[in-house]
């Protein structure tokens, strides 16, 4: 059984259905790459995967570690270890990196403001955060600054990123983290992701180019088209891509 298993998906948006029967598996260890055109689905799936309240289940089912996850809230589901960094990360005003990700992480430990030894210490704080900061190039001065607020887009990915090596989930899906990067940051990002690629980390990384996997080299590839997974394969299908586009398909996902 995978880590993450999803079967036969329908998801349906405003009362028009998207997800038309998605089946995915995703397990520790794996690196896999979603790629389809714009609109064919791939942020209703992860926000379906999170959560989103605004994305409506018609069929089929998730499961998160050999448990149905579609009716936990998205905090619980983080708590369990799945981690979405999103296609368009929101600004936050009033609340700093620093403290959001401190609070995360206390969350994720149980920690409720009460029982100390669950929280996360200030010295182990650094010692998690400290080589992403460097990896990402992303400045320390980031942490006492509102989230995401007057970030460029490059280094909003980035932060997304940093938020991923700090919570350190056990499947994480990345929506099009590459997408409006510049060459240095998709390096950045790169990189980390790299840094946090084992055993213990399964990646659902959802991408409409293929530059990204140029550093980040998939297991799987699956190619998504009108809300359904048209072909699945290893890195070849991304080979393929970047030759043909995706215009098999048909002349409308061109
Ligand atoms: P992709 O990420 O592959 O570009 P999306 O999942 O964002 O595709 O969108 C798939 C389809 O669902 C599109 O036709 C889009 O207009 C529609 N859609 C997605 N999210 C919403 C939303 N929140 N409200 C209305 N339509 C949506
Ligand atoms: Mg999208």
């Amino acid at each position: 059984m995978a880590d993450l298993e999803i079967r036969d998906l329908r998801v349906s948006v405003e009362g028009r259905e998207i997800l038309k029967g998605v089946s995915l598996d995703v397990s520790k260890g794996e690196v896999h790459a979603v790629m389809g055109p714009n609109g064919s689905g791939k942020s209703t799936l992860s926000q379906t995967l999170l959560g989103h309240p605004g994305y409506k289940v018609e069929g089929g089912r998730v499961r998160f570690k050999g448990q149905d996850i579609l009716e936990l809230t998205p905090d619980a589901r983080s708590r369990l270890g799945l981690f979405l960094a999103l296609q368009y990360p929101i600004v936050v005003p009033g609340i700093t990196m620093n403290n959001f990700l401190r609070t995360a992480l206390n969350a994720h430990r149980g920690y409720d403001g009460k029982d100390k030894s669950k929280s996360v210490s200030p010295k182990e704080f650094r010692t998690l955060v400290e080589p992403y900061l460097e990896t990402l190039r992303i400045d320390r001065t980031f942490l006492s600054r509102y989230i995401n607020e007057g970030f460029s887009g490059g280094e909003k990915k980035r932060a997304e990123i940093l938020q991923m090596a700090v919570l350190q989930p056990e499947v994480a899906v990345l929506d099009e983290t590459d997408s409006g990067l510049d060459i240095d940051s998709i390096k950045y990002v790169s990189e980390a992701i790299n840094k946090m690629r084992g055993p213990e980390l399964g990646v659902l990384m959802i991408t409409h180019y293929t530059r990204i996997l140029q550093f980040i080299k998939p297991d799987y590839v699956h190619v998504m088209v009108a809300g359904q997974v048209v072909e699945s394969g290893g890195a070849e299908v991304a080979d393929r891509l970047e030759r043909e586009g995706y215009a098999q398909w048909g002349e409308e996902v061109a």
